[in-house]
């Protein structure tokens, strides 16, 4: 079995294996990482196999050569010893559950396998890595979480004071040893311009700086898994509905495609920030700037960094700035996704309507997938096929907005009612490039 190589979408960097693409994270050219083939899985494969399994089985496809599979086999086990619920809500219609990791959100899934893989590396060389991120919240903890006590791996986390939940912020600062987070007093806009220009600061560039957002090809491949997880149960050609921002997950499930799912819609609903559903529209796209900042505020993303690969799957060609250099087939984009906008009344009403019906518990983002579902289901019938929409945070994590809306809070799993009680570490900063400069230095040179 040949691994495929992987090629930027901006098309002048050269090709890389896994492990290269996995620690540049971008390539040099400032494009994103694809595989230029696809190898293939059959759900006849993977049927009746656990969680772990079916991951081992997809994942293996692009490390063989790479990681050996007696590894792979036991990092799949040890990343993925949790459960992946499909709950069933009427007819053939399901809700996947990604809410059972440790920092309750679908990007445990990713961080997990993308630590776990990035230690494995490093092992391997004897190099030393530290991971830089800034985050609006679920990215921070969920990557924070996920490289806890991997060897050779430092991370440092930037978040904006005044806009994580305390759940959010304790998920970060509780943790410790090789953990680090400073609470930025400005927006999540500032972080990531701090984090940004640390990339690209030449004083800085004696020191192993990687990057672990949605722009690395690590986080997209393990959440191919979950689409054969479901198809594997409920059947195929699927349904299946991705709350969006910064098209991460739906690119999953693009991946699980070209691998040779069968999917009959992809349902990639937005909140107010709409660039993508008008794009499909009109064929121009326009990004938001800034982003809107709505009740899924995971998802208030202007500008989908993934779009760049989307577009490319099309064959077209978007620049990191969001210029298409060479339009993609638009009426087979259109065939096989459906997109709409999602408003935050409507996440609300959608709240209570789930509830009321179906007894079906939902926080604002899994809200604006279900939402997003049913107008997909008024546009174009569903008939009998079967349907996956998906839950990717815990509601536990959004207790005020269930609380107005339902009159209830949620029960809270164990892995985030711990938190309360562990005691916070963290360094405070302003939004000062100098004073981060002299932070990085002085702690990591
Ligand atoms: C990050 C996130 C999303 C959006 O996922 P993308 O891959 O950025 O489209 C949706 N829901 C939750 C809870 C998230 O944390």
């Amino acid at each position: 079995m040949q691994p495929p190589a992987f090629y930027s979408t901006n098309g002048s960097a050269p090709l890389v294996d896994l492990r290269q693409a996995l620690l540049q994270g971008q390539a040099p050219d400032r494009g994103l990482y694809l595989p230029q083939q696809f190898p293939r899985l059959t759900t006849a494969e993977i049927t009746g196999k656990p969680y772990p399994e079916i991951a081992f089985e997809l994942l293996r496809r692009f490390t063989a050569g790479i990681v050996n599979d007696a590894t792979l086999h036991a990092l799949c086990a040890d990343a993925y010893n949790l459960d992946v619920p499909i709950e069933h809500v009427y007819d053939r219609v399901h809700v996947m559950r990604l809410d059972r990791g440790p920092t309750a959100s679908f990007k445990d899934f990713a961080a997990r396998m993308m630590a776990r893989l990035i230690g494995q590396f490093l092992r391997e060389t004897g190099k030393t890595l530290t991971i830089l991120t800034a985050t609006s919240g679920d990215t921070g903890s969920a990557v924070a979480s996920a490289f806890h006590g991997v060897a050779g791996v430092r991370v440092l986390v930037l978040f904006p004071i005044v806009e994580v939940s305390d759940r959010q912020r304790k998920q970060m600062t509780t943790l410790r040893d090789n953990i680090r987070a400073i609470a930025v007093d400005g927006k999540f806009d500032d972080c990531q311009a701090l984090v940004k220009r640390a990339f690209a600061d030449p004083a800085l560039s004696r020191l192993p700086l990687s990057s672990a957002n949605s722009i690395n090809i690590g986080r997209l491949l393990p959440q191919a898994v979950y689409y054969f997880h479901a198809a594997a149960r409920l059947g195929e050609p699927l349904v299946i509905a991705v709350p969006s921002g910064n098209f991460g997950n739906m690119m999953g499930a693009v991946i699980a495609r070209e691998m040779g799912l069968r999917i009959k819609r992809l349902v990639i609903p937005v909140n107010g920030n709409d660039e993508f559903p008008r794009f499909l529209v009109t064929g121009r796209y326009e990004k938001i700037e800034p982003s809107h900042n709505c009740l899924s505020n995971a998802m208030n993303v202007g500008h989908p960094s993934n779009l760049a690969r989307l577009v490319a799957m099309y064959g077209g060609q978007m620049d990191e700035t969001g210029r298409i250099n060479r339009a993609p087939d638009m009426s087979r984009m259109r065939r096989d996704l459906f997109s709409s906008t999602v408003s935050d009344d409507q996440t609300r009403a959608t709240i209570q309507q789930a509830w009321a019906e179906h007894k079906l518990l939902l926080e604002p983002h899994g809200a604006v997938g279900w939402r997003g579902f049913l107008d997909y289901c008024a546009a174009e019938s569903l008939g009998d096929s079967p349907a996956v929409v998906l839950e990717t945070a815990h509601p536990a994590k959004f207790p005020e907005e269930i609380e107005r809306v339902l009159g209830f809070s949620p029960d809270v799993p164990a892995s985030l009612s711990a938190l309360d009680k562990l005691p916070e570490d963290f360094d405070r900063m302003p939004v000062d490039y100098g004073q981060f400069q002299k932070y990085l230095l002085s702690r990591y040179a």
